[in-house]
């Protein structure tokens, strides 16, 4: 009889759960069509994550005592900059003095990621809060695309982001938006994706840039036929515009970006109507730091985020390691959260010249943007070496193109490889880096 009733009692609590999330991502979503609604939520909520960091961990309780500030000196987002930025390198150094004091560890997951550095980075996430507010987002998101549940979804991912959701060929049903979603993870080249989509029919397709370019690149030579989705959801990566363009001739279908981290999660979406990155404004905070550390709008700059949902271990103007513009107008698809507009990679991807000069990464992908070339990746071996390894979809000589670019660009002291080839490896923890440099 007991275990019927918490039995029971599980199930109700699973479907009020499921309600709570669907209500509060009804809020969300009116919410970004108003701007004082953001603030109001964006100052409120910062006001509480400031408190609790200071309360309650020793790390921000120093963080704040070094720079003499105090809790209640933080009213509104503009406070924010009197916070000195939290690095890696503290993540890395105060790893324990971070933990929100009593906190229940037993709801919480350590968190590994291979930082820009090639470093690890580990933060504590409460998981239950994560995923709350990853699916409200999600479905914010997804309404936004013009998705309404019951829709059939196909991830394609790592299996580590899998947890411990069944795989391919089973299925769960995601109960917040009550689609069908199979978790597929890929094993090299062995994958027949033509009998996974024929048995999925999936409306969307969520991965990694590299798995579903992956698939992309198995399927462009395919002769039976196989099912397209409505929409790929890219994320994890940033998603360059050639493989943007292959996705979408190999699909026939719309690509939506979506810009995340591992520390804290999904970021921005992309505007359904191409106006940028809308960002998460009711979960976190978004600035874009020029070199001086101070907030800059429509030019590039560092990003730096806090976030609202890290309880367990507060992220408080953390420097990501990327590089983005901010755009804070209304989008002309009538959403009045901030975009980012341009997100530029990793910031040690920079190329650094032997002048020492640093040349943006998205700088080098506009000069591999050729519709000749599917996917590229390029390393800096030395300081005047670059290795450039392309995928063609024509036979044709780019090298002379390519190599006048480049020394336009980077000036006459770097020795360029060009290296042709069928595969790009995946380098560190599942990801590739598309403009990748060896150079501190
Ligand atoms: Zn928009």
């Amino acid at each position: 009889m007991y275990l019927v009733k918490s039995g029971l009692e599980e199930v109700l609590g699973g479907i009020e759960n499921h309600i709570s999330v669907y209500r509060e991502a009804i809020e969300a979503e009116k919410r970004q069509w108003n701007r004082e609604a953001i603030v109001e939520v964006q100052n409120r909520q910062l006001r509480a994550v400031i408190q609790n960091a200071v309360k309650n961990t020793t790390f921000y309780s120093r963080h704040f005592h070094d720079a003499n500030i105090l809790p209640e000196d933080i009213h509104t987002v503009m406070d924010l900059a009197r916070i000195p930025i939290l690095t890696k390198q503290n993540l890395r150094a105060e790893f324990r003095n971070m933990i929100t004091r009593e906190y229940p560890l037993n709801k919480c997951n350590r968190n590994r990621t291979s930082g820009s550095t090639g470093e690890p980075v580990v933060n504590l996430q409460d998981y239950v809060l994560h995923n709350r507010v990853f699916s409200i987002n999600s479905l914010r998101q997804r309404w936004g695309w013009g998705h309404v549940e019951p829709r059939r979804m196909l991830h394609i991912m790592p299996r580590r982001f899998h947890g411990d959701a069944p795989e391919f060929p089973e299925f769960r049903i995601d109960l917040n938006g009550l689609n069908k979603v199979w978790m597929f993870h890929p094993t090299e080249d062995s994958n027949d994706y033509v009998t996974v989509l024929n048995h999925c029919k999936p409306d969307i397709i969520y991965g990694n840039p590299y798995l579903l370019l992956n698939m992309a690149k198995q399927l462009s030579g395919e002769s039976r036929d196989f099912n397209k989705p409505e929409v790929i959801y890219s994320s994890f990566e940033l998603l360059d515009n050639p493989s943007r363009l292959f996705l979408s001739s190999v699909f026939d279908c719309r690509i939506c970006d979506i810009y995340g981290f591992s520390e804290v999660g999904d970021v921005a979406w992309e505007c359904p109507e191409g106006h940028g990155h809308h960002i998460n404004e009711d979960y976190l905070v978004v600035e874009v730091l020029n070199s001086q550390g101070q907030p800059v709008i429509g030019e590039k700059g560092e990003i730096v985020v806090t976030s609202f949902y890290n309880d367990a271990m507060p992220i408080i103007r953390y420097r990501v390691g990327d590089i983005g513009v901010m755009e804070t107008d209304p989008c002309p698809c009538g959403r009045h959260t901030h975009r980012l507009k341009q997100i530029h990679g990793r910031n040690v991807d920079f190329i650094s010249l032997p002048s020492g000069v640093r040349i943006s990464p998205y700088d080098i992908m506009n000069i591999l943007d050729l519709p000749s070339i599917a996917r590229f990746q390029v390393i800096q071996e030395a300081v005047t070496t670059l290795r450039i390894k392309y995928i063609q979809t024509q036979q044709q000589n780019i090298v002379p193109l390519l190599h006048e670019r480049l020394v336009k660009k980077l000036g006459h002291d770097m020795n360029f490889i060009f290296e042709e080839v069928e595969h790009i490896a995946v380098t560190g923890s599942d990801k590739i880096r598309t403009v990748l440099s060896y150079i501190e």
